[in-house]
C-alpha cells in the first residue's frame, strides 16, 4: 500500500491485562491494523495514539524489551491481536509477532490467536512448541467481491486453508464468523465449508456504532439497496427481531447437522471428535461495552 505510513514505537510492556472475555492478558505487536476492514471496532484506538490518517492507513510497529521476563505470565491465557491483525501483510518484514513468540516459546502460556490471515502458516512449527494454542479465522462471506468491498485481507479461499492445515496438524481452530451482514453473511454455507476443520464455529452479529455506523449503512444503501428497510430497523429503530430468527434458524440447522448449539459459552471446552460446536455470541456488544484491551 504505497500511502501506508509506518513508524517505530518503543514500548514499556508488550503485554497487558485485559478484562476482554477471552483471555487475561492481551498483546498487540502493531497499532494500526492494514487490513482496514470497514466495520473495525478497534478503530477507536486512533483517538488514544494521535493518529489523523485513516484507519488502515498508519501502522505503528512496537518494539519492547526484548529481554524482558515473561514468566510471570505461565498459566495465563494471552491473546494476541485484540486490536490488530499479528499477520498483516507487513509482519513479513517486521517479524514483531514472531519476535514475541519467540520470547514466549519456553513458557507454558495460552496462546489465543484471531486473524485473517494465512502469513500464520510460516509460524506453525513454532507455534508447535507452544502447548496450548487456539486460532480463529474470522470468515464473514464466501463472495469474493463483497470480501474485497470489506477488508484488504487474503482471500476466504487462504483462510479456510490455513485453518484445514493447522487443524490438520492438531491445532484447536475456530471459524469465528463475524460479523454477520444481514442477509449477506452465508452462515450456514460457511459453517457447513468450515466444519470438518475447526472445533468451534463463534457466531458474531454485526455492530453498527461510532464512526463507521454511517459508513456501512451508505454501503448497504450503494449496494444492497432492497436490505436497507432490514438494515434500518436494526440499526436504526434497534428492531432485534432479525437476529431472533437468525438464532432460532441456526439453532434448527445445528440440530439438523447434530452440532451442538450453545449461547455466550464464554470458555468453550474441546470435546472429543471432530464436529465444531457451535456458539452464539450475538449482542455480544453488551458484554464487551467496558472492556479493557
Ligand atoms: S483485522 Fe480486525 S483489527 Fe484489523 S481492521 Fe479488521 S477488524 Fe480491525
Amino acid at each position: 500500500m504505497d500511502s501506508l505510513i509506518v513508524n517505530s514505537k518503543h514500548v514499556a510492556n508488550i503485554i497487558n491485562k485485559t478484562n476482554l472475555p477471552v483471555a487475561d492478558l492481551a498483546a498487540n505487536p502493531y497499532l494500526g491494523c492494514t487490513h482496514a476492514c470497514k466495520y473495525c471496532y478497534a478503530s477507536f484506538m486512533k483517538r488514544f495514539s494521535n493518529h489523523q490518517e485513516p484507519w488502515g492507513e498508519f501502522l505503528d510497529v512496537k518494539f519492547w524489551k526484548e529481554t524482558a521476563d515473561f514468566k510471570k505470565y505461565a498459566g495465563k491465557e494471552l491473546f494476541l491481536g485484540s486490536v490488530c491483525d499479528p499477520y498483516l501483510p507487513q509482519e513479513k518484514e517486521f517479524e514483531r509477532t514472531r519476535a514475541l513468540l519467540l520470547q514466549l516459546q519456553n513458557i507454558p502460556i495460552k496462546l489465543r490467536i484471531a486473524t485473517k490471515s494465512d502469513l500464520i502458516l510460516r509460524d506453525l512449527e513454532l507455534l508447535k512448541k507452544f502447548s496450548d494454542v487456539q486460532i480463529a479465522w474470522s470468515i464473514n462471506t464466501l463472495d469474493l467481491a463483497f470480501q474485497r468491498s470489506m477488508d484488504r485481507a487474503v482471500s476466504i479461499e487462504r483462510r479456510f486453508k490455513a485453518m484445514e492445515i493447522f487443524f490438520k496438524e492438531g491445532f484447536v481452530t475456530t471459524c469465528f464468523i463475524s460479523p454477520i451482514f444481514p442477509k449477506i453473511t452465508q452462515v450456514q454455507e460457511i459453517i457447513l465449508k468450515a466444519q470438518d476443520f475447526c472445533h468451534f464455529v463463534y457466531l458474531e452479529n454485526l455492530n453498527l456504532r461510532g464512526d463507521f455506523k454511517r459508513r456501512i449503512l451508505d454501503f448497504i444503501a450503494h449496494n444492497y439497496p432492497s436490505l436497507m428497510p432490514l438494515y434500518e430497523a436494526i440499526y436504526i429503530n434497534g428492531d432485534l427481531s432479525f437476529w431472533q430468527d437468525l438464532d432460532f434458524k441456526l439453532q434448527e440447522f445445528a440440530k439438523s447437522l447434530g452440532l451442538t448449539y450453545v449461547i455466550n459459552e464464554r470458555k468453550p471446552q474441546v470435546t472429543q471428535g471432530r464436529r465444531p460446536l457451535l456458539i452464539n455470541y450475538f449482542y455480544h456488544e453488551k458484554i464487551k461495552k467496558n472492556a479493557k484491551i
